[in-house]
């Protein structure tokens, strides 16, 4: 094209940015690295942050210790250096009433010599200071901007600046520029569609209102809101944003109420009394009070859809192995889906005993075994002769054939969003879905990725749970951690020890397992059974290994992740973790949760490398800290934002523009509270006041169908 872009008629909020003054075909590529291809992105890329110019001062009217920005020229510039390493760059910068000194400790030398160059004029802002050499005043690491005489000053001076998260090639100030001729040029076509009474019950400014302000916030705005997102422009633009999320995920879940059809169950018979017999336990409260709920759900017609939380160890396998009798009791098939096959193993050779006793079919599902063996399972299943199926979560993504599944248990799966659920509803009956998760989700997240769900929690652990201190050790400690494990393995206790990889690399200095299990051998523990466990083995073996190691035949278990969930040998008293930092901290929750259930004492040892980042050292210190999922998780949420979490992305969470759901909790509710009042009053959203509300619903889920076919 090559010529010079034009403001062509604006059509839409979905106009290219292309077509906006001051970007061209460059910037446009610029811009969709950071996401913003269309008006409306930009629209709702909102500052992550602002710089209060409003004051504007000549330099000399600086006062120390005021907060200002001046505009001024660099008329002289220097690098002082003191020995070898330190240095100072130093700038003076001049304007109609005076001279100032900017000064910079930290900086690359090239860059700044090209960026503070004589001559070139500047909105500096910053605190002033003495200088106690001169007695005159300096700032020190002052913001910079350029500007140049074509700029229109009202954009970055005199007011607050909206500072926005910006690509390396693309300036902030041209961010800016463009974000102006963006919203000025389509402020007109931003269309009001928040009900009036909600506008008016929280006095929020209208949609086109708030994005103008949002991006250059009058003079009078308070930047102390605008630091907290408190602002009422953030609150109304955040507000709607979880408003048309929670209102979608509420027609999702009145749907999955009023169309899906599940087979009601009878409850509480014959097989669940002789199965609680079979019980070495009692249930604990919290157990029952669980499962009462579950029961009450699978006497509905509805199907259930339910997220059962309970941290490691709370005793989630028998709430879902009494689900599965439940299903089996009705006439139904039950399957019980795992994250890894060792997990899965692990379920099926707990359960088959009870399963014998209660003369009930069960059968293994995993990648291993012979084409014949798969065949003779799958047909088994097809006919409808067994009747618990245990797998991986895989089972629901191969074309298995079940006879009538009525019922799944999920265990240790958070990361089964709105959309992947559906894969579940097969033609026909709709089966009852149990969810189990021990990495406890935060409840800001509860409420977004499951606010279609109902939630139970599993908030008490069986008695005699015994604790488990956790401590750090360093390469050069390791020792100590190590002959802490010896003690107890001499003690008659067991142990775990986890390593990331299984072979030595050469390009990664990780100890292998292979390698720690051999020098325990040697070193250590000469007389000790010590086996390597990892996902490569054959499932036999694997299955011999566990068996041998819950028996006691085997004292330490050198393991790669595989043993991260689910797990459950009481003897164990020992998690030691190699390379600890390079797990994240939900694994680490998980791993630790593998000891502290029996009636000894435990340790967990973490051994981390020196070379620890600020965010690997906040995860280890909050694992020390806590053994408490719930405040792991938040913790974790803080440390990596929401997005990592759950992999929230792939879950099929829309991704949020506005709103954080961990900054944002209070508005996140009121605007489930909102959502979930306005669907009671109209179903169908057909009232006069909500019509441009529902077409917004379409406008941002309209090709997620599942969510919308609703409506
Ligand atoms: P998780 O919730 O992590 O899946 P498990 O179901 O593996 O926990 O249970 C942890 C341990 O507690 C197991 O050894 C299990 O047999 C035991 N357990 C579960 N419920 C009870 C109970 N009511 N009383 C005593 N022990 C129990
Ligand atoms: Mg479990």
């Amino acid at each position: 094209m090559g010529s010079k872009p034009t403001l062509v008629k604006k059509n839409s909020l979905e106009d290219p940015l292309q077509f906006i003054k001051g970007v061209g075909p460059k910037k446009a590529d610029l811009l969709k690295k950071i996401n913003l291809e269309t008006v409306s992105d930009a629209l709702f890329y909102l500052p992550f942050r602002y710089e209060d110019r409003s004051q504007v001062k000549k330099i000399k009217e600086l006062i120390p210790g005021e907060t200002v920005s001046f505009v001024g020229e660099v008329i002289d510039s220097t690098i002082i250096r003191f020995g070898r390493r330190r240095k100072i760059f130093e700038a003076l910068v001049q304007d109609s009433s005076g001279f100032i000194r900017v000064k910079w400790f930290q900086f690359n030398e090239n860059y700044i010599k090209e960026k503070i160059k004589i001559g070139r004029k500047f909105v500096f802002s910053g605190k002033p200071t003495y200088d106690k050499r001169s007695g005159g005043l300096e700032i020190i690491h002052p913001d910079t901007e350029v500007q140049s005489d074509e700029d229109s000053e009202s954009l970055w001076i005199g007011r607050i600046v909206p500072i926005y998260h910006s690509t390396e090639g693309l300036h902030l100030k041209s961010l800016r520029t463009i974000m102006k001729n963006v919203v000025e040029g389509y402020k007109n076509l931003i269309e009001e569609f928040l009900p009036e009474r909600i506008i008016r019950r929280y006095k929020f400014p209208t949609r086109s209102e708030a994005i103008q302000k949002v991006h250059f916030p009058p003079s009078d705005t308070s930047t102390k809101l605008l630091e907290k997102f408190q602002d009422p422009s953030q609150s109304r633009l955040i507000f709607e944003e979880f408003f048309l999320l929670q209102i979608a995920l509420a027609f999702k879940k009145r749907y999955t109420e009023i169309e899906e059809r599940g087979q009601p169950f009878k409850t509480r018979g014959e097989t669940i009394r002789k199965f609680l017999k079979l019980l070495k336990f009692d249930l604990t409260l919290a157990q029952k009070k669980v499962l009462r709920e579950i029961m009450d759900y699978l006497e509905k017609k509805e199907p259930m859809n339910l997220l059962l939380q309970g941290d490691v160890g709370s005793g989630k396998t028998v709430v879902a192995i009494i689900a599965l009798l439940t299903g089996v009791e009705n006439g139904c098939q039950t399957a019980l889906m795992a994250p890894t096959e060792l997990l899965a193993e692990q379920h099926f050779l707990n359960i088959r005993p009870f399963c014998e006793a209660l003369n009930i079919n069960i059968e293994l599902v995993t990648s291993s075994g012979t084409a014949k063996e798969k065949t003779l399972i799958r047909s088994s299943i097809e006919s409808g002769t067994t009747q618990i199926i245990v797998g991986t979560h895989a089972l629901i993504q191969k074309k298995m054939e079940f006879s009538n599944l009525g019922l799944i248990v999920v265990d240790e799966q958070h990361r089964f969003g709105v959309l992947q659920r559906d894969a579940i509803s097969k033609k026909g009956l709709t089966p009852h879905v149990l969810i189990m998760t021990a990495t406890p989700i935060p409840r800001s997240l509860a409420l977004t990725l499951y606010g279609d769900m109902n939630i139970a929690f599993l908030d008490e652990f069986p008695p005699g749970r015994m604790p488990i201190e956790t401590n750090l050790f360093y390469e050069n400690t390791r020792d100590t951690a190590y002959s802490l494990l010896e003690k107890e393995i001499k003690k008659g206790r067991q142990a775990y020890v986890v390593c990331p990889l299984i072979e030595e690399s050469e390009s990664i200095d990780l100890k292998a397992a292979l390698s720690v299990s051999d020098e325990l051998q040697k070193k250590r523990l000469p007389n000790s059974t010590i086996k390597l466990i990892h996902g490569k083995l054959k499932k036999e073996e694997r299955q011999k290994i566990m068996t041998e190691f819950k028996s006691g035949e085997i004292d330490v278990l050198v393991a790669t992740t595989v043993i991260e969930v689910g797990i459950d040998v009481p003897n164990a008293t020992v998690m030691l973790i190699e390379h600890a930092e390079r797990f994240g901290l939900a694994q680490l929750h998980q791993l630790r949760g593998r000891v502290g259930r029996g009636e000894h004492a435990s340790i967990c040892l973490l051994i981390a490398s020196h070379a620890l980042t600020g965010d690997g050292k906040a995860r280890l210190n909050a694992i020390i800290k806590s053994r408490d999922g719930f405040v792991i998780a938040e913790e974790d949420l803080r440390i990596r934002g929401p997005g990592d979490f759950t992999g929230t992305r792939q879950s099929g969470m829309p991704l949020l523009r506005a709103g954080n759901l961990l900054r944002d909790i209070k508005l996140l509710e009121l605007s489930r509270r909102e959502a979930t009042d306005l669907i009671k009053k109209d179903p169908q959203l057909e009232a006069p006041e909500n019509i441009k509300l529902k077409d917004a619903l379409y406008n941002t889920f309209g090709n997620q169908s599942n969510l919308m076919k609703v409506i």
